[in-house]
């Protein structure tokens, strides 16, 4: 007998909303979560709802991140209505900006790629001068020779997304298992059987989403989660009137007043440590960017992990040898999670992952080990 249709592994963005999206569904939920003591990157992103330039080299991600940013109005709106909680979700369109002529010409070229390739999705996207710029973003310093905007572009209060989604799924009857280390995933009887923080728990089917965890995590029900922690740091400075109405890939004004500045890409990094001399870079660029910040007073910063794939794109997969397990990890839990939850959850449910998600399996990374 199991005590529940599935167990998810980790209660992090993508456990979270897919934990939401299952019991919206009429499942009998457990989330298995280690606590606060694990690394965490849905406590330490950046909160960009993002569509423009993901996909270079896989034209289905781009689909699959333009279909959740799509979802995500009417994901958070159905949020609010369950639990009061307003994700501060907006659209407005973001820009990435270049400091200089050879960025520009860079950015434009990546984005041309990105949309020349065969197969790929359909979606507006400019290449701005300085001045096309300031009309939209007024306070940008001389030094910003331009920039590419997609409107499809937008951000939220992610902090609060992970807490909505966590009331949310209570109610709708999921239960949340804090301080449940998975230790081991046995496939037996029918089903799984978990030892999660010294007691076994039995689920029809499991879901890892436990972040970096899924590395150790997946062998150990016949699945491959090749993924590491890539160091991200940010800055957050005293809030401040609204002077920035749009995203920026790395500046945005938070619901709040306060403005983020981010974030850095950091390989092999030993913790998740911030440090100043890669702050220093990150505020000197944004100061260039919007001269006003200079005159605002920084109150924290913090580092987190980035859940990464060698090439950078999402792993969802089905376990051939032991049928009802799944995986999912990305590194843009935000943008996805309008998809979690309304798309992968119920072909979870149902057994088995759609023919269009073949593309995102970890076997393609197989190919590649061959070569
Ligand atoms: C600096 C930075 C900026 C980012 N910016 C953006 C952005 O702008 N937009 C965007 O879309 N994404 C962004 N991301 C990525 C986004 O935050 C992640 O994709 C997302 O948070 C991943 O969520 P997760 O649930 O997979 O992992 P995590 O948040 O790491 O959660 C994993 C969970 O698994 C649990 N766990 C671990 N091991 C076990 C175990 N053995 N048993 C049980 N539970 C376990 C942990 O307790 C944790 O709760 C950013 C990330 C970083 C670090």
């Amino acid at each position: 007998m199991n005590d529940w249709d599935v167990a998810v592994v980790g209660g992090g963005l993508v456990g979270a909303a897919i934990a939401w999206g299952l019991a919206g569904i009429g499942q009998r939920v457990v989330v298995l979560d280690e606590g606060d003591v694990a690394y965490r990157a849905s406590r330490g992103n950046f909160a960009l709802v993002w569509v423009q330039s993901k996909g270079l080299g896989l034209p289905p991600y781009a689909m699959w991140t333009k279909g959740s940013s799509d979802g995500w109005a009417g994901f958070a709106t159905e949020l609010r209505a369950e639990t009061g909680l307003d994700v501060a979700f907006e659209r407005p369109g973001g820009f990435q900006l270049a400091l200089s002529e050879r960025e520009l010409q860079a950015r434009a070229a990546t984005l041309r790629r990105l949309h020349n390739q065969p197969d790929m999705v359909a979606y507006p996207y400019e290449i701005l001068d300085h001045a096309e710029l300031a009309r939209m973003l007024p306070e940008i310093g001389p030094e910003v020779v331009g920039g590419s905007y997609c409107p499809l572009d937008g951000h939220c209060n992610s902090l609060r997304l992970l807490r909505a989604l966590h009331a949310g799924m209570f109610q709708r009857g999921a239960t949340y298992a804090p301080d449940h280390k998975v230790a081991r995933i046995e496939q037996r009887d029918g089903g799984f059987r978990i030892d999660a923080g010294g007691r076994e728990i039995r689920s029809g089917k499991v879901v890892l989403a436990a972040g970096i965890a899924n590395a150790y995590l997946a062998p150990m029900v016949g699945l491959a989660a090749p993924v590491r922690p890539q160091r991200g740091q940010i800055i957050v400075t005293e809030r401040v009137r609204p002077f920035l109405r749009y995203p920026v890939s790395t500046v945005r004004q938070t619901d709040e007043g306060s403005v983020l500045i981010g974030d850095s890409v950091e390989e092999e990094a030993a913790d998740d440590t911030t440090g100043t001399e890669v702050a220093a870079v990150m505020a000197d660029r944004a100061v260039r960017m919007f001269p006003l910040l200079r005159r605002i007073n920084v109150v924290r910063s913090w580092a987190a992990f980035r859940v990464m794939t060698q090439d950078g794109f999402p792993i969802y997969d089905q376990s051939l040898t032991c049928p009802g397990a799944f995986l999912a990890t990305c590194h843009s839990g935000v943008t996805l999670a309008a998809s979690h939850a309304k798309i992968l959850a119920p072909q979870i449910a149902a057994g088995r992952l759609e023919a269009e998600m073949a593309a995102f399996s970890a076997r393609r990374f197989d190919v590649s080990a061959t070569l």
